[in-house]
C-alpha cells in the first residue's frame, strides 16, 4: 500500500520551479537565451522597430519576403511585411497543408506616448509637445523618467524619415514634470488614477530661445528650427508622423543573481521573441508554421495592423489554395497559440491576487485557459481537448508549464488576440510569461520563465 506521501506526490497538482524541476544546464541555456532577448528588446521599442529587427533577424536563417498570391513549395521560408507594422513569417512543411498550420501570434506594440497631431507649443519659457497615451498606463508612472522620442514622420513628397532621440548615450532625453512634494497636497489626496492627468503629460523638449531679437513663441521655434535642421521637417509634417515618447532606458538584468530582466516593453516582445526565434530555429518541421507579430493589440486590435485585419485570414486563404487546400478545411485544423503575458503573483500586493490561480515567477511558460472579465466576458475561453493536447505536446520537452488567470473575480481582466483568432475556427488559447509591473515604464520578468517559453513554442513547432 502506498503511503500518504507518495500518494500525494501522484495525484496532487503542485507547482514548482524551473530551479526545482530543470537541470543546471537548462537554467544556463536560459540566461544566455536572455543575451539575445535583450538586444532584441532594445533595438524594438516600437511595432515599427519590431518589425525591422524581426526582419533582420529573419533574413539572417534565410527568410524572403512573400507577396500576395505568389506560389509556394515545402521549405519556403518567407514573411510578409503588412506596411511595416505588422509581420508574418511562415516556413512550408513536408506535409499536408489540409493538416493545418501551427500559428504563433504575439503582439509587439507596448503602452506609451504618443504625439498628438499639433504637438508643439511653448509656455512660461518652457516648450513641450502634448501626447495623447496609447494603451493601459499607470499616468503618474510616466512622469520624471527619461524619455525618448521614436517613430516616422512622412513628408509631403512621400519620403518616410526615422526619428530617434534619447537612445544614444550622447543624446539628450525628454521629460514629464511632477509638482514638489511641498505643493503636493491637494494632488496627493486625489487618486492615483486622477493624480496625473492625461492633458499634463506634456513632454518638455526645449527652454533656450532661438533669439532674444524677436518676441513670442522663441523656444517653439528652437524646437522646430533643430527638428528642421536634423531632419527636415516643418511643424505641419507633426499632422503626418507617428512619434511616441517611450522610456529611455535599456534592458537590464536586475537582482545579483541577474535571474530577472527589467525592460520597457516586455509585454509582449517577451512572448514575440520566442514565438519568432522557434518558428526560425524549427523552420524544417514537417507542419507549415506560422509566426504573427501583430499591432494595436493595446488598444483593441483594430485596424489595418491589428490582429482583426482581414490579412490574417487572406494570408491563410492564400497560403491554402498555393498549396492545393481548401483554405476552410485549414483553419479547421491549424492550431495556434496566442502568445501574451501574464500577472505574476507579487506578494506586494496580496489582496489583488487568488493565489491558487495565480502564475508565480520563476515557475515557467503561463497556460492561461480564459481571459475576460465580469464572468469571462470577452474570451475565446480554450477548450479541454485542446488544453489536453498542448500538455502532451509540452510534456515531450520537459517544459515547466504552471497555470493562472488574471488576478481576482470582478476586479478588472483584461484580452489578448486569442479570440480573434478562435473566432476563424482555429483551436487557440493563451500561452506566455508572468510579469511583474505589467504595464509600467520598466517592466519584470524572469529569465527561465523565457527560456520555458521558449520551449514550448518550439515544441509546438515541433510534434
Ligand atoms: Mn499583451
Ligand atoms: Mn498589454
Amino acid at each position: 500500500m502506498k503511503t500518504a506521501s507518495e500518494l500525494k506526490n501522484e495525484l496532487f497538482y503542485t507547482k514548482k520551479s524551473v530551479y526545482e524541476l530543470t537541470s543546471e544546464e537548462n537554467v544556463n541555456k536560459a540566461f544566455d537565451y536572455a543575451v539575445g532577448y535583450k538586444k532584441y528588446l532594445d533595438n524594438a521599442k516600437t511595432e515599427r522597430e519590431a518589425v525591422t529587427t524581426s526582419i533582420e533577424i529573419a533574413e539572417k536563417a534565410g527568410f524572403k519576403p512573400y507577396t500576395l498570391g505568389q506560389s509556394l513549395s515545402a521549405g519556403d521560408k518567407l514573411y510578409y511585411n503588412n506596411r511595416g507594422k505588422s509581420l508574418f513569417l511562415f516556413t512550408v512543411g513536408s506535409e499536408s497543408i489540409e493538416n493545418g498550420i501551427r500559428i504563433s501570434a504575439a503582439h509587439i506594440d507596448s503602452p506609451r506616448l504618443d504625439f498628438k497631431p499639433c504637438p508643439l507649443y511653448e509656455d512660461s519659457r518652457m516648450s513641450f509637445f502634448k501626447t495623447h497615451y496609447y494603451g493601459g498606463i499607470k499616468k503618474y508612472q510616466w512622469t520624471t523618467i527619461p524619455l525618448a522620442i521614436h517613430g516616422v514622420v512622412t513628408l509631403k513628397d512621400g519620403t518616410n524619415i526615422n526619428v530617434t532621440i534619447g537612445e544614444d548615450e550622447n543624446d539628450p532625453v525628454f521629460y514629464i514634470n511632477d509638482i514638489l512634494p511641498h505643493l503636493g497636497q491637494n494632488q496627493a489626496k486625489k487618486t492615483l488614477g486622477e493624480a496625473i492627468e492625461g492633458e499634463q503629460l506634456n513632454l518638455f523638449a526645449a527652454s533656450r530661445p532661438y533669439s532674444t531679437e524677436d518676441e513670442g513663441d522663441q523656444i517653439k521655434l528652437t524646437v522646430i528650427a533643430l527638428l528642421n535642421e536634423k531632419y527636415g521637417i516643418t511643424e505641419t509634417d507633426f499632422i503626418s508622423a507617428e512619434l511616441s515618447a517611450v522610456p529611455a532606458e535599456k534592458a537590464r538584468d536586475i537582482g545579483l543573481d541577474r535571474a530577472a530582466v527589467g525592460s520597457y516593453g516586455h509585454d509582449d516582445r517577451v512572448c514575440a521573441y520566442p514565438a519568432l526565434t522557434s518558428v526560425i530555429d524549427n523552420a524544417d518541421s514537417a507542419h507549415t508554421l506560422m509566426c504573427v507579430l501583430a499591432d494595436k493589440e493595446e488598444i483593441g486590435s483594430d485596424g489595418l495592423s491589428g490582429m482583426q485585419c482581414e490579412i490574417f485570414p487572406d494570408l491563410i486563404d492564400e497560403i491554402a489554395k498555393a498549396l492545393g487546400g481548401d483554405p476552410a478545411v485549414v483553419r479547421a485544423n491549424s492550431k495556434c497559440l496566442s502568445a501574451d503575458v501574464s500577472a505574476a503573483y507579487d506578494p506586494n500586493f496580496k489582496d489583488v491576487f487568488e493565489k491558487r490561480n495565480t502564475p508565480e515567477l520563476s515557475c515557467g511558460v503561463v497556460l492561461i485557459k480564459y481571459t475576460g472579465s465580469r464572468g469571462k466576458a470577452g474570451t475565446s475561453d480554450a477548450g479541454a481537448e485542446y488544453i489536453g493536447w498542448l500538455r502532451s505536446v509540452m510534456e515531450k520537452d520537459n517544459v515547466v508549464w504552471q497555470t493562472g488567470e488574471l488576478g481576482k473575480i470582478d476586479l478588472g481582466g483584461g484580452g489578448t488576440v486569442a479570440k480573434y483568432i478562435a473566432n476563424l475556427n482555429i483551436e487557440t488559447v493563451d500561452l506566455g510569461v508572468p510579469v511583474i509591473s505589467m504595464h509600467a515604464p520598466y517592466e519584470l520578468i524572469s529569465k527561465v520563465d523565457l527560456y520555458e517559453t521558449y520551449k514550448a513554442f518550439s515544441a509546438f513547432c515541433k510534434y
